[in-house]
């Protein structure tokens, strides 16, 4: 007895604490299987991810996991475009080729369009832009205006976040707003007070890239607060966690915004399998992994649950303008983690 005692408050402090407390460990080994145990029955819905930048190894995971629906949002591609018609291109493919492309892996995939807010600072391109949005804001599968809103918050900024704002109510579509990362308590408010000054309901309006510094303010005036799981930057998954248990589910959406840059278009079921073993209950996941973007973003009269709650049924000979995904009679899934590729 008095031998095991001694043992115990011999031990090194971390292995009391792994025993003892509730605390996250800082590193879990994804394993795949365990992943899908965790995650099984839940479908995601993605209302932020930039699939122009991502392989077709992602759509396949995403599937995978769950995803059976995307929003694209317009963005900036990393560097400034120099002319009109790479917006057109640009756009086009949001509304044509991505599209056709994500659903050849069994993926629903709608868009927002909008002028993103770093380009806005080029006021000639800009005003050119302006003009040709009306031609895409009408198309099929478009669920928006965005993204837009601050980047630098600068006066050119913040004149074509307004006029987009007068294009989301006159064709009433909703709008994803992008908040700045630098300075965002002060870019987040501002982007509210002249979302609210054009009139626009609150509950058309997605205000994205929250944080613990902006939820509350977001929620409290009726908008909707998206998150963006990020390594490194924005919002560790973590930290989602505890953001909602503490404010609950109401109004409260999460998105990988998977880009070009280092991110991970399975933040949304990576973090269901963590809210899963917290003892988050399967409601409240189901909300702010599928239902909330859904009822956001329906508001524009384009989204069909019918349409993907069961998956999509994918024709690897389908074409689009000719063109096909699957080269000769290649198939929508590969074994990627065998060795060969036959
Ligand atoms: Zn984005």
């Amino acid at each position: 007895m008095c031998e095991n005692n001694h043992q115990t408050s011999n031990h090194p402090s971390h292995f009391e604490n792994q025993n003892d407390s509730n605390e996250i460990p800082t590193h879990v080994e994804l394993k795949w299987d365990e992943f899908q145990e965790k995650i099984r029955g839940f479908r995601f819905f993605d209302p932020h991810i930039h699939m122009v930048s991502r392989t077709t190894d992602d759509y396949q995971n995403m599937a995978q996991a769950g995803i059976v629906a995307v929003i694209e949002p317009a963005f900036w591609v990393g560097q400034p475009r120099t002319g009109l018609s790479t917006f057109k291109d640009y756009y086009s493919s949001l509304v044509g080729w991505e599209r056709f492309r994500s659903s050849q892996f069994g993926i629903k995939h709608y868009c927002t369009i909008g002028l993103n807010s770093r380009e806005a600072n080029n006021e000639r391109l800009a005003d050119e832009v302006m003009e040709i949005l009306p031609l895409y804001i009408y198309k099929e599968g478009v669920v928006g205006i965005g993204e837009i809103g601050f980047d630098d918050q600068t006066e050119l900024e913040e004149k074509y976040y307004r006029l987009q704002l007068e294009l989301a109510k006159e064709a009433k579509l909703p709008v994803q707003i992008h908040t700045p990362h630098r300075d965002k308590k002060r870019g987040t408010e501002r982007s509210m007070s002249i979302a609210l000054e054009h009139g626009l309901d609150p509950s058309f309006v997605v205000v994205d890239h929250n944080n613990e510094e902006t939820v509350k303010s977001v929620l409290d005036q009726g908008f909707y607060a998206a998150f963006t799981i990020y390594p490194f930057t924005k919002m560790g998954n973590k930290r989602m966690v505890s953001i909602v248990e503490e404010y609950g589910a109401e109004k409260i959406m999460i998105n990988s915004s998977a880009d070009w840059g280092i991110s991970d278009p399975l933040a949304i079921p990576k973090t269901a399998a963590l809210m899963v073993s917290r003892g988050i209950s399967h409601d409240v996941i189901r909300k702010v992994t599928y239902e909330n973007a859904i009822e956001a973003f329906a508001k524009s009269g384009q989204i069909h649950v019918s349409d993907f709650e069961n998956g999509l049924s994918s024709d690897p000979s389908d074409k689009f303008h000719g063109n096909s995904v699957l080269r000769g009679g290649q198939q929508p899934k590969r074994n990627q983690n065998s060795l060969f590729i036959d």
